[in-house]
């Protein structure tokens, strides 16, 4: 065991603060990563505040962070795909029980029995529970680590491990391409890379936001129109028009307003998770035959080809990137969703700490 500089929470009311927290020497599978960046999700806030009490407690300190970019330092000797010296990323899972039939279909993000990078019981017993990205390393199983591509931006790279594939994989998965009209509702972290998959996968791609000015943004991340969600008249206009609607607010809201504009068998995903359960009227559901869903993350293998797929097309988060000290104060930003459109820790700021 070795100790490493790192941020935590203390308590659902505490800022963070820096702290040295304890990880494993490398075991044969593992792989160790000096951390660059590390994006903030809305997760990340949802638990450090207990927010997800009821489905997920927080177990503190809790130290967050799951948009991990860096450098492997040290290998264990079973690992073949990794060498000292190259550049990777680990997202939302460090573990699963890898002989589940969702594991054996790639999607660990399914299994019963995963590890998430923080606040998740330590198979390894470090610690009580795992301990995530706000930190200068992490060691992690060969498996769940994920490659780089060398063309693209570090700070920009760091969101595609949770923002970037919880959008990629829905997209993909009800078939979003050219000729499909695609909403994608809340313009943050999720939202704006929802757009511009959306954009690169050919759909017609229109945005709804409760900030007006996201507009000029929006049309340059690639939506086509901009809707803003609190004009009634506006939200008329797009009734019963399209195949797909991502819903990533992270607060409650009414979803109704939302299905209403499918078009006849379309779906609308959920991906923000506010606390609180959100009443849906059968029949908004009944006419039309419409679909409500959920989508978590997404599994290693569609992770991988994830950012592959964006080292082809050039595909980055537009990161306002911040030194560690600034994260409370990038929390509290978050909440009021005054983000443009991911927050991303440059790791080097903790080594003065
Ligand atoms: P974010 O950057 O804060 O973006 C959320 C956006 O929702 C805001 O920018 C805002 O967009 C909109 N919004 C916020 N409050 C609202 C309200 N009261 N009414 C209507 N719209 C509101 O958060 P994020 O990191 O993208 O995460 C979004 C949600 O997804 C969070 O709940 C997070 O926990 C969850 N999440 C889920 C997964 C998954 O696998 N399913 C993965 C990661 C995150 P506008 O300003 O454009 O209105
Ligand atoms: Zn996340």
């Amino acid at each position: 065991m070795y100790k490493t500089k790192a941020y935590s929470a203390a308590s659902a009311t505490s800022l963070l603060a820096s702290t040295k927290i304890p990880r494993r020497d490398p075991t044969e599978r593992d792989v160790q990563i000096e951390i660059l960046f590390c994006g903030i999700c809305h997760s990340d806030l949802h638990q450090v505040r207990n927010e997800w009490k009821s489905i997920m407690p927080t177990v503190y300190p809790i130290v967050p962070g799951h948009e991990i970019v860096g450098r492997v330092t040290k290998v264990g000797s079973a690992v073949t795909r990794y060498k000292p010296g190259d550049l990777v990323a680990v997202g939302c899972l460090v573990d699963s029980d890898r002989t589940c039939p969702q594991c054996k279909a790639n999607l660990e993000n399914l299994c019963p029995n995963q590890t998430l990078t923080f606040n998740s019981p330590d198979k390894h017993k470090t610690a009580a529970v795992t301990y995530g990205g706000y930190s200068d390393s992490i060691v992690v199983d060969e498996h769940f680590v994920l490659r780089v591509p060398t063309n693209l931006d570090l700070a920009g790279t760091a969101p595609l491990l949770c923002a970037g594939i919880t959008t990629y994989s829905p997209l993909r998965r009800w078939g979003v391409t050219t000729g499909k009209k695609v909403g994608i509702v809340g313009l943050g972290g999720l939202g704006h890379m929802g757009v511009k998959f959306s954009h690169a996968f050919g759909a017609h791609t229109v945005v709804f936001t409760t900030s007006p000015n996201k507009k000029e943004d929006a049309l340059r991340l690639g939506a086509n129109e901009i809707v803003v969600s609190r004009n009634a008249d506006e939200m008329k206009k797009h009734a019963g028009g399209f195949d797909f609607i991502l819903d990533t607010i992270a607060a409650d809201h009414d979803i109704n307003a939302y299905l209403n504009l499918l078009a006849h068998d379309g779906t609308l995903t959920l991906l923000g998770a506010p606390e609180k359960p959100m009443p849906v009227s059968a029949f908004t559901l009944l006419m039309g035959r419409r679909n409500l869903a959920g989508s978590i993350i997404g599994g290693i293998a569609e992770t991988q080809e994830m950012l592959d797929f964006c080292g082809k097309h050039n595909i980055t988060a537009d990161v306002e990137v911040i030194p560690i000290q600034k994260v409370n104060e990038a929390y509290e930003r978050l909440v009021k969703s005054d983000v443009k459109y991911r927050f991303c820790i440059d790791m080097a700021s903790l080594q003065s700490e």
